[in-house]
């Protein structure tokens, strides 16, 4: 059983500001920004490319939720939401989850987002044809 499952079951505590029959959300123990928020499904998924297209569509929209309420009620200006697959990914947790993060006017998060450059067109494209193909396939 995995860390989400026993919190889920209410096995080891957590501070839930949501759920339903599916959907559970609950503030993250170690947040980035304070209201830090994860949204998850109640049965275990993982990662996103083997989980329903119904349970992802329902996990949006509660992340949706999610980000109007900590808007509204937490002030936030603007929201980070964020999915993990894999360790490559800083996946820790195999159970699928949406990060929610509410975001403050200066306060001083900087995601390490370094933007390369493709090297020529070519490049880009060649790139571009093989995730074609994923898509056909
Ligand atoms: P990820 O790196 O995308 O797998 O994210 C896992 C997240 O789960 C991290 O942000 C952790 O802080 C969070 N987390 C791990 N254990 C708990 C817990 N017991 N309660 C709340 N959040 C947790």
């Amino acid at each position: 059983m995995n860390i989400f499952e026993k919190i889920i079951s209410r096995e080891i505590p957590a501070t839930i500001i949501y759920e339903d029959e599916d959907t559970l959300a609950f503030m993250d123990i170690g947040p980035i920004i304070k209201g830090h928020t994860l949204v998850i499904p109640k049965i275990c998924y993982d990662p996103v490319t083997e989980t329903p297209d119904d349970v992802l569509a329902k996990l949006m929209q509660i992340c949706k939720r999610v980000a109007a309420a900590q808007i509204k009620g937490l002030g936030a200006d603007g929201v980070n939401i964020i999915q993990n697959n894999g360790a490559s990914a800083g996946q820790v947790v195999p159970h699928i989850h949406f990060h929610v993060i509410p975001r403050f006017e200066g306060d001083g998060h900087h995601w390490n987002w370094a933007a390369k450059k493709y090297e020529s067109p070519a490049g880009v494209e060649n790139l571009a044809v093989k995730i074609r193909e994923g898509l056909a396939g």
